[in-house]
């Protein structure tokens, strides 16, 4: 028997449940739905979801502290979906450990492919790991060889800099979900570096200039507005 994937939808949204259940469950999903947080906790706690879409504006209490009391004790795939365009909550929200998030209205081809990168994520890296990556990331004519520190463009040398390079490869390491600006910072220079974003733009700005044929509409590194970059998912899982 297929053994599916069980999905935890936290909702209070009754369209938006209906929405989300249609599209899971016609993609062999199996769901639940918790309305409030208060359910939500019991049923992560009871029916072990492999995987969370979480709202964040809740009837009872913000999917913020459902996120963060997760976080206490699991470290579960969770996509935040919500309707808020403020970027503080997306910052917010990754920082506070969700995987992803997806904005409202969203396309369900979207949805499934946020929802398979997190649970490949979740599988292929163990929970906790902040280790040196090895081996070969490919996506398009993109590649990023971790073992020789050397990043190709249709097979010729890209010629990052340093920390060009560590900033991509740290993109590779999570490729097709958004990393906040801050996250990237203190992976690249450390805790203490202010908090600054203009450093990152410009190697950012440099690193396009030598992967992207056009910089300004860019194929492998996405902005994500006042949120932070999403490298394009890989082709390999390697
Ligand atoms: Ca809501």
């Amino acid at each position: 028997m297929e053994i599916k994937d069980r999905i935890l939808i936290v909702e209070d949204d009754q369209s938006i449940i209906n929405l989300l259940t249609a599209i899971l469950k016609a993609n062999s999903y199996q769901t639940m739905t918790a309305k409030t947080g208060a359910e939500a906790e019991t049923l992560l706690a009871s029916w072990c979801p492999d995987m969370v879409i979480l709202d964040l504006g809740l009837p009872d209490f913000d999917g913020i502290t459902v996120l963060k009391n997760l976080r206490s004790w699991s470290s579960m795939p969770v996509l935040v979906v919500s309707a808020r365009t403020h970027e503080r909550d997306k910052v917010e929200a990754l920082d506070m450990g969700a995987d992803d998030y997806i904005t409202k209205p969203f396309g369900s081809s979207e949805l499934l492919a946020r929802i398979r990168t997190a649970l490949r994520h979740h599988r292929a890296v163990p929970s906790g790991d902040a280790g040196a990556q090895s081996g070969i990331f490919r996506t398009g004519a993109l590649t990023i060889d971790y073992n020789k520190h050397r990043v190709y463009v249709d097979g010729i040398d890209a010629n990052l800099t340093l920390n060009e390079f560590r900033i991509l490869a740290f993109l590779g390491k999570y490729a097709g979900r958004v990393i906040t600006y801050d996250a990237i910072i203190r992976e690249i220079w450390g805790p203490n570096m202010k908090n600054d974003n203009r450093i990152l733009r410009v190697n950012m700005a440099n690193i396009r200039r030598k992967i992207e044929a056009d910089p300004t509409q860019p194929r492998y590194i996405f902005t994500e507005i006042g949120v932070g970059y999403r490298l394009a998912d890989g082709d390999t899982a390697s």
